[in-house]
């Protein structure tokens, strides 16, 4: 899927209903200063938040604000960061892997639109099941949960997760001391439930390694926003000014595809061309 409207795998649950459109701003350099600009000491789950609600316009028929963004789930989240990326930087990526075999580094070529994405379960955000006798509800963890757990300890985090995901026990909310006293297969069987139901994003490749042939897992991370580099924008922008002699905020709402255009216009002109291109 290309451009700025996107279907997401699960959805924003509002209102009884799920709202599945999604919709990113035009990418302009604003949108790309926006990015780049973002504090990087924030947290995982709170800069995927800011870097989503700074380039996404609409979440069905709302703006898109953190608060919404908090609340779409896990995979939703990874699945608009990898749209992104691509609409940063194109769909076809370099992935860097480093052989667990040999040791080398080799790169993969990937494209993002390829890697498959598995669609949410009918009772998508909710799972039914049965626990020891009793009914329960449980919800799919989204980025305001991931959000509150975290530095806390495996254990903790886990239980603040099944206090947050865990609606109704035989229709009541739960009781702090019954999540507590879950058991470890109870916990493994409320997780193979939310598996069963919650989308996912692939985040495993199946590599060879060019030195020594060995097949293995690489992993990818769909949070990391490779293709924004602040120096090279800067640059962009600086060229553009220093030769047109346009303002900063008129180049910053340039469309980044516009913005590049010119860029390669003043390239040819000096005579510079890309890497195997004809002059
Ligand atoms: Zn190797």
């Amino acid at each position: 899927m290309h451009g700025l409207a996107v279907t997401l795998p699960g959805g924003l649950a509002e209102n009884g209903s799920l709202q599945r459109q999604a919709r990113f701003r035009r990418l302009t350099g604003k949108v790309e200063q926006a990015l780049i600009d973002l504090n990087t000491d924030l947290d995982r789950p709170a800069f995927v938040t800011a870097v989503l609600a700074a380039a996404l316009e609409r979440i069905g028929d709302q703006p898109a604000d953190s608060k919404r963004v908090d609340d779409l789930c896990v995979a939703d989240r990874q699945y608009l960061m990898l749209r992104l990326a691509a609409l940063i930087d194109g769909e076809q990526v370099w992935l860097k892997v480093n052989c667990g075999h040999c040791k080398a580094l080799f790169d993969v070529d990937l494209s993002l639109d390829d890697l498959p994405v598995k669609p949410a379960g009918p009772s998508f955000p909710l799972a039914t099941l049965r626990i020891e006798g009793r009914a329960l509800v449980v919800r799919v963890p989204t980025g305001a949960d991931q959000a509150l757990i975290g530095t806390q300890s495996e254990r903790e985090a886990m239980m603040m997760l099944l206090q947050s995901c865990i609606q109704s026990v035989d229709g009541q909310p739960p009781a702090r001391e019954y999540i507590r006293a879950l058991s470890q297969s109870a916990i493994e069987g409320i997780d193979s439930a939310l598996d069963d139901v919650s989308p996912a994003v692939c985040n495993q490749l199946l590599v060879v390694c060019p030195e020594c042939g060995n097949k293995q897992q690489a992993d990818l991370d769909h949070y990391a926003l490779t293709g924004l580099h602040k120096y090279f924008f800067y640059e962009e922008v600086h060229t553009l000014a220093s030769h047109y002699h346009w303002s900063e905020a008129a180049i910053l709402d340039l469309p980044q595809a516009r913005r590049r255009l010119y860029i390669d216009m003043i390239n040819r002109s000096a005579g510079l061309h890309a890497p195997g291109e004809a002059p």
